[in-house]
């Protein structure tokens, strides 16, 4: 693979390796803080261009984009399953999906933030009221790696949508993936290229982004590395959006279907090796399908397939060499404490085998921190209160699940689970559905993207009044009768004070 770009490149350069082989894919240019600042300075120009053209007319543009990211996704696949390791078919899924949040994304933002007039009140009721919500100008986007397309996509294409510039700034993981979104840009609008430019680098190119006046950063990543893009933000009163990490957790009811359940708990659980915000880390199944569940889960874990000699993978390698760390610390841990591994529990090299652990304590490492590899925790619980109780006892709240037969029981404890996201008898579901917000609570983070709430969330509120006529007892002047204020008082209280009870 071959990078092209012709801005003047750093000297400094990383490689970006498959994390199967070790195997060097390509080389990328480290952007040191004056070639952030350039770039934020090109996309301040192209901002206000890009605010001109309207709504038509960057909808048009996001096609134009939106026909380079179908029209590639073989190759763009291809890119994702050699830079992150995921299997192709997986990498397909993810693009499929960014593209559909970037269709709603164009075709919806005008309805969501487009100009409108608001009821003026009594008070104003010679105003006419204006509503609108504008772009902030431009916005810093610092991905992960673990959906290198989906998750910084849902940030850059409802930013642009909602008419603001993009600068990003992609995992060193996944490089060649942003490079690939902003050739695809370039191809698309060749004529304000820097409507979206992208910045490679490490930690310190995504701190510089932070630092060189953008008017917001989108930040992806770890609550760790969150903190750090706070602190840099609060210099400049930048405000931040935080997508961070999670530690989600499934019910199973006494209910629920159990071989959906462990078919959706696989899949949320071990999909793209784990690495997965919105995927499932920990299940609470009731006493009553306890051992069914855990029968049904493990006999379909022992069918996956990994490892360097597999084919056909399930999934692929751990992405981030040192995570391999931290999910044998997990495992470790919790066999010490008592936990049993009854599928896999080994790992070699970047390779995790599918595992699925029992009887771990609510406090060790795999209940409580984000684990990030292709592991399950299962624990027996009396009741759906009790595991609706463990679910919530965790700083983390990005998403969940509940399986159960009853969509009344359902709806009550996904609306009482302390997460942004839940789905009812299906995992990660309302990740695919563009108008539905996706964000987190707690050290999860905060703020949305997709849906409404996302294209809001790049924007600012503008509020206008024109005044039609004068009022015939203008209140807000030094000409005002003196009585107009005892007046005022006593229209108050026929509106809203009858009925008071005397002190
Ligand atoms: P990370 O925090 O290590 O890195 C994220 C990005 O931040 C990278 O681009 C990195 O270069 C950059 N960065 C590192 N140091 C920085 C600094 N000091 N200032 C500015 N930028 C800096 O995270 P990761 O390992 O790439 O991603 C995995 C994490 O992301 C997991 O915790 C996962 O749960 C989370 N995640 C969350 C969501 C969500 O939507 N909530 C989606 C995907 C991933």
């Amino acid at each position: 693979m071959t990078v092209t770009t012709d801005r003047p490149a750093s000297t400094e350069t990383f490689d970006s390796l498959d994390p199967a082989t070790g195997e060097v894919l390509a080389r990328h240019p480290i952007a040191g803080a004056e070639e952030v600042a350039a770039a934020v300075a090109r996309a301040r120009e192209a901002a206000a261009w890009w605010r001109e053209q309207g709504w038509k007319g960057r909808r048009a543009s996001l096609r134009a984009w939106r026909t380079e990211l179908a029209g590639g996704i073989d190759d763009l696949a291809e890119l994702v399953h050699r830079e992150n390791g995921k299997p192709r078919a997986d990498a397909i899924l993810e693009i499929t999906l960014a593209v559909e949040h970037l269709a709603w994304a164009a075709r919806h933002a005008p309805r969501v933030l487009g100009s409108r007039r608001v009821r003026s009140g009594l008070l104003a009721a010679n105003q006419v009221s204006l509503l609108e919500y504008q772009p902030l100008g431009v916005i810093g986007v610092i991905g992960p790696w673990n959906y290198p397309v989906f998750t910084p996509m849902g940030s850059i294409a409802y930013a642009l949508a909602a008419g603001n510039a993009v600068v990003f700034k992609p995992s060193e993981y996944t490089p060649g993936v942003g490079v690939w979104l902003g050739e695809a840009w370039r191809r698309a609008v060749p004529e304000r290229p820097d409507v979206l430019q992208v910045v490679t680098g490490l930690g310190p190119t995504g701190a510089a982004l932070c630092r060189c006046g953008v008017d917001k950063i989108a930040f992806t990543g770890s609550a760790a590395t969150g903190r750090k893009v706070m602190a840099a933000c609060a210099d400049g009163l930048v405000p931040v959006l935080m997508e961070c990490g999670g530690k989600d957790a499934m019910i199973v009811d006494d209910d629920a279907d159990v071989a959906a359940a462990a078919d959706a708990a696989l899949w949320g659980g071990l999909s793209n090796a784990g690495q997965t915000c919105i995927g499932i880390e920990r299940v609470y199944a009731t006493d009553r399908v306890y051992d069914a569940f855990v029968e049904e889960l493990t006999g379909r874990a022992r069918a996956l397939r990994s490892g360097p000699e597999a084919e056909d993978r399930s999934y692929g390698p751990i992405t981030m060499p040192s995570q391999v760390d931290v999910i044998r610390r997990h495992l470790d841990d919790a066999v010490e404490r008592g936990g049993r591994a009854v599928v896999g529990g080994r790992s070699e090299g970047p390779w995790v085998e599918p595992t699925v652990l029992v009887d771990v304590p609510e406090d060790s490492a795999a209940v409580r921190e984000e684990t990030f590899g292709p592991t399950l925790t299962v624990t027996r619980v009396p009741d759906a209160e009790e595991a609706l109780r463990r679910t919530n006892d965790s700083p983390y709240g990005l998403a969940g699940a509940v399986f159960t037969r009853s969509a009344r029981r359902g709806l009550d404890l996904a609306r009482r689970m302390r997460s942004g996201m839940t789905s009812i008898n299906a995992v990660t579901a309302f990740a695919s559905v563009p108008a539905l917000p996706f964000g987190g609570i707690g050290d999860s983070g905060f703020g949305r993207i997709h849906g409404g709430d996302g294209l809001k969330e790049f924007t600012r509120a503008k509020a206008i009044t024109r005044q039609r006529f004068a009022l015939p007892v203008a209140l807000t002047s030094f000409t005002r009768p003196e009585k107009a204020a005892d007046q005022l008082a006593g229209l108050v209280k026929l509106r809203y004070g009858r009925g008071r009870r005397r002190p």
